[in-house]
């Protein structure tokens, strides 16, 4: 069976490339649509002195993140080979649910993740590969990062 959707779930580490690269390789394997996705989480803001009971505020993120994560992404796709590929720039609560909700929205059947990335030592503690991995309506590719 092909896969027909697959999305690529990108950060701006130096890893990108390589998980981008076999995203690439099986989007071009099973002829399928290629979409990439980075989320930008709500900030959490604490307002402290005299707030202690009320929950943490989250906050979104403003236009210029946005837009600058909106370049990268394109940049990203470019140096891949992929310019024509689906960009998203989505902002959500968590890393996981942007990508999920993403993934259902738009009928995804293969995600790609880096099986670690910016935040290393949370692979032990559950990283964003296991949390989407978990909660995934699809395929998951966790990609093994090599060391350079
Ligand atoms: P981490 O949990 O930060 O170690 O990241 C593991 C993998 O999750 C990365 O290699 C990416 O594939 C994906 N990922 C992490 N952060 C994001 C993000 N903000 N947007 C999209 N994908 C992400």
């Amino acid at each position: 069976m092909n896969y027909q959707h697959v999305l690529f779930a990108a950060d701006f580490s130096e890893d990108a490339l390589q998980v981008g690269a076999k995203a690439c390789a099986m989007a071009r394997l099973h002829g399928a649509r290629l979409s990439l996705i980075h989320v930008v989480e709500d900030l959490n803001i604490s307002l402290g002195g005299g707030y202690e009971l009320l929950p943490v505020l989250p906050e979104l993120p403003d236009a210029k993140l946005l837009h600058e994560s909106q370049t990268a992404l394109a940049a990203l796709a470019a140096r891949l080979g992929v310019a024509d590929a689906e960009l998203w720039v989505v902002n959500a609560s968590s890393t996981k649910e942007g990508i999920l909700g993403a993934a259902v929205e738009h009928a995804v059947d293969l995600i790609v993740v880096g099986s670690h990335g910016r935040h290393g030592l949370a692979l032990l503690l559950g990283s964003t590969a296991n949390a989407v991995l978990h909660g995934a309506p699809c395929d998951v590719l966790a990609v093994r990062i090599r060391e350079a």
